[in-house]
């Protein structure tokens, strides 16, 4: 093994050590940790690594059955909708996971005009859409990093009927802190941008040219971005790469660090895992590929040693698994995406242009009416961001439990708006259905604020929210 150099931020030894302590696993101890979890405020790295450490079955089962009231308390039944918009796939770097890396020859490139962006935000506006995840490789046309700034203002320009993007999110390489100003002044959402992997080592094998071989350029992304005043940040790990376990402590790290640096941790956190891509051997064979078990286990473990920040699944997986981890911990989802730039114009292809491979091919309204037969209300909200409740902010409200005063009417009324201008009669029926039974089980002031705004939606009032 290579010397590390010293991460700035992980501490890879530590890490190692919390792992080697936990390796057998004493069923109290379990049960006490899962105890706490209940408390929602969090666990440290040494519980965290004693339940990543249980196999047993009924350990498990209980392991579970604990993220899910952890859950069901913090979360409630809601679920946010958004939609990725790739707009370029050129790419100077060479990871070998993905299809947009700079010597694959057999992608189709393509960086798409403003007119091309304002005709794929129009057809996510006409599907329902208010959120966007804008992406794109690192390598941008003539005009440089302004190409990213550029396409946000076109995003939020284009109008249609009643419908259009309230919050623009992106998932861009990372910047100085200029750019990031930059990208503050376009009101971009939340910053997201995935490690990849923790593992030094490891990252260096896998990131072969480029300017992403920079770890500590990448794992201090966070840090510029939050200098330059961007509070909302979203992290990640391409599962698949290394072991979990190490991420999942690592992941814990990261926000710790930004936490006491900034007084306030991620605001989400990705969980992809590696999916076959197009002239990339590694995502065929991942190194340290992380079953279904497992991955229920980093959703669940993470719901409970960061039991506030959202965490976000892709349509990478299928429609079985994003149901099953609804309940243990997500609460973001992508629906009916493409991976390819000018997807939602040419429609999916199987690989030319895409960045990898869909699990969930279904369109947003039958993603919205499978979750509401689940019994999740879907959230169209984009009020936090819009009303300056982000960062500290938006941790101040929801470390007690206040947000769900917001976040619950609000998906209650952008629900209300999605089902009467987008959804088809079957989900409509069954969208009503599952308000009802929300609404019953709410708290009597948030229920009658909630249909207080519902109402005024119903008379024909858009973009009502608290
Ligand atoms: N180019 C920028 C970067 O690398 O940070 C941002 C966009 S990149 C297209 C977004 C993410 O896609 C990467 O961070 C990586 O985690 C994920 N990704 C790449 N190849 C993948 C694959 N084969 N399967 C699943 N996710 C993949
Ligand atoms: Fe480029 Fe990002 Fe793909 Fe790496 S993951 S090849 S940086 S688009």
């Amino acid at each position: 093994m290579s010397a590390v150099q010293q991460s700035p931020i992980i501490a890879e030894e530590q890490i190692q050590a919390v792992l080697s302590a936990s390796q057998d696993v004493d069923a109290a101890k379990v049960r006490e940790i899962l105890a706490k979890a209940l408390e929602l405020k969090g666990l440290n790295e040494s519980e965290v690594g004693v339940l990543c450490a249980v196999r047993d079955h009924d350990l498990r089962e209980e392991l579970y059955h604990t993220a899910r009231k952890v859950k069901e308390e913090i979360y409630g039944r809601r679920l946010v909708l958004f939609a990725p918009l790739y707009v370029s796939n050129m790419c100077a770097n060479e990871c070998s996971y993905c299809a947009f890396r700079a010597s694959s020859k057999a992608l189709h490139r393509r960086a798409l005009t403003q007119e091309e962006v304002a005709h794929e935000t129009e057809i996510l506006i006409n599907q329902g859409h208010k959120r966007i995840l804008l992406v794109a490789g690192e390598s941008y046309p003539k005009e440089g990093f302004s190409y990213v700034t550029k396409c946000i203002e076109t995003i939020y320009s284009v109008k249609n009927g009643p419908g259009e993007i309230r919050r623009v999110n992106a998932n861009v390489a990372p910047l100085s802190v200029e750019e990031f100003r930059d990208l503050k002044a376009a009101k971009i959402g939340t910053y997201q941008l995935f490690q990849e992997t923790y593992h030094q080592d490891t990252y260096k094998s896998v990131h072969l040219a480029g300017r992403k071989r920079d770890y500590n350029w990448r794992v201090t992304a966070m840090d510029r971005a939050m200098t330059a005043g961007i509070d909302d940040v979203g992290i990640g790990v391409l599962f698949g790469l290394y072991d979990w376990r190490f991420e999942i402590l690592a992941i814990m790290q990261h926000a710790a660090h930004l936490e006491k640096e900034f007084g306030v941790g991620c605001h989400t956190i990705s969980v992809p895992r590696i999916e076959p891509a197009l002239n990339a051997p590694l995502s065929e064979r991942p190194p340290y590929p992380v079953c279904d078990d497992d991955f229920r286990k980093v959703v669940a473990i993470l719901r409970m040693a960061v039991p506030y920040t959202g965490i976000i699944m892709s349509t990478r997986e299928t429609p079985e698994m994003r149901s099953e981890t609804f309940s243990l911990g997500v609460s973001q989802i992508s629906a009916g995406s493409r991976t390819n730039p000018g997807g939602y114009t040419d429609g999916e292809e199987e690989y030319d242009g895409s960045q990898f491979s869909l699990g969930d091919h279904r369109t947003l309204d039958e993603v919205v009416r499978d979750a509401a037969q689940l019994g999740y209300i879907p959230s169209f909200c984009t009020g936090c961001y819009r009303k300056g409740r982000t960062g500290a902010d938006f941790m101040d409200l929801a470390k007690p439990g206040l947000i769900k005063n917001y976040c619950d009417v609000n998906a209650m009324s952008t629900f209300v708006e999605y089902l009467q201008n987008y959804a088809s009669a079957e989900t409509v029926a069954l969208g009503e259905q599952c308000m009802a039974n929300i609404l019953a089980t709410m708290p009597e002031a948030r229920r009658k604020r909630a249909e207080g705004l519902m109402s005024r939606v119903r008379a024909g009032e858009r973009d009502v929210y608290v």
